[in-house]
C-alpha cells in the first residue's frame, strides 16, 4: 500500500508569535519554522504502518515555499521514501492546498492519505476534509487509532465525551489527533541518508491547478492583554470581592 502524508511548514510551537504592526498577519522574520506537530504524528503513523509491513511506500508532500524542503527532508529522515514539494511562495488558503493535494493524489494514486487534523499556524482544521470532498474518498478525522484490515481501515476517532470507531473503505483519508502516537526523533544517520532520498519540486501550474484565493484575511490581532491578578487575605474577602466587585456570585 502506498501512503501519502501531507506535511506543512509552520512557525515552531515554542515560538511566541508577534503580530505585525499593520495587523496584516504574523511576523515571520527570523522565526524558527518546523514541521506542524500533527503532521509529525501523520509521518510517524505512516512509518509504523511500513514497519508492520502494511505500507510499501511513503510519499511526503508539502505545499509551500522553497524552504519547505527542510520539513520534507525531516519527513524523509523519519522514514518517508520520497518527497514532493508543490512550490509556491504565497500562503494559500485550505481549498487551494486541497486542490493541489488532489492533483498529487491523482498522479500518485495512494491507498491511504494521512494529514494532520490541524495546522497550528492557521488553525483551519479543514484541509483533510476538503481533500476528502474533492477526491470522494472516505474520511476518518481526529484519529487516535488506525488499523488497516484488508481493503479497509478502522479509525478510532476522538469525539466529545468518548470515542467512535469507523470503518473506511480504501482509498481513504485519515487526519491525526494528538494521542495517535508519539513521534520519534530523526537519528543522525537517517538525517544523512535523507539527503540522498528523492525530492521532486513541481509548480501549481504544472499540476494544472489555479491557486486564486477565495478568502482574504482582513485583520490579525493579538489576544487582549490580561490584567494582573490580586491576592486576598481570607475566604471572606474573596467572597466579598466576587460578590461586589466581580459580581459573579
Ligand atoms: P489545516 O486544515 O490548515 O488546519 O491543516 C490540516 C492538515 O492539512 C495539516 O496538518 C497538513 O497535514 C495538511 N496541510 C495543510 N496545509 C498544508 C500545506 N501547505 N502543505 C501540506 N499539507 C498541508
Amino acid at each position: 500500500m502506498k501512503i501519502l502524508v501531507a506535511v506543512k511548514r509552520v512557525v515552531d510551537y515554542n515560538v511566541k508569535v508577534r503580530v505585525k504592526a499593520d495587523n496584516s498577519g504574523v511576523d515571520l522574520a527570523n522565526v524558527k519554522m518546523s514541521m506542524n506537530p500533527f503532521c509529525e504524528i501523520a509521518v510517524e503513523e505512516a512509518v509504523r504502518l511500513k514497519e508492520k509491513g502494511i505500507a510499501t511506500e511513503i510519499v511526503a508532500v508539502s505545499v509551500g515555499p522553497t524552504a519547505a524542503q527542510e520539513q520534507l527532508r525531516t519527513a524523509l529522515a523519519l522514514g518517508a521514501d520520497r518527497a514532493i514539494l508543490v512550490e509556491c511562495a504565497d500562503e494559500l488558503n485550505s481549498l487551494a492546498v486541497a486542490k493541489l493535494l488532489k492533483a498529487v493524489v491523482d498522479k500518485e494514486q495512494p491507498q491511504l492519505i494521512i494529514t494532520g487534523k490541524q495546522a497550528i499556524d492557521s488553525d483551519n482544521n479543514q484541509t483533510g476534509q476538503m481533500l476528502a470532498a474533492l477526491t470522494g474518498f472516505a474520511q476518518g478525522t481526529f484519529a487516535s487509532k488506525v488499523e488497516v484490515a484488508g481493503d479497509s481501515v478502522n479509525v478510532t476517532r476522538e469525539i466529545d465525551g468518548g470515542l467512535q470507531t469507523v470503518a473506511l473503505k480504501l482509498p481513504a483519508i485519515v487526519t491525526t489527533d494528538l494521542r495517535l502516537n508519539e513521534p520519534r526523533y530523526a537519528s543522525l544517520p537517517n538525517i544523512m541518508k535523507a539527503k540522498k532520498k528523492p525530492l521532486d519540486v513541481v509548480t501549481p501550474e504544472a499540476l494544472g491547478v489555479s491557486t486564486a484565493s477565495t478568502v482574504k484575511t482582513l485583520k490579525v490581532e493579538a489576544p487582549a492583554a490580561r490584567s494582573a491578578g490580586i491576592k486576598v487575605k481570607s475566604v471572606a474577602e474573596l467572597v466579598e470581592k466576587l460578590k461586589n466587585e466581580a459580581k459573579v456570585i
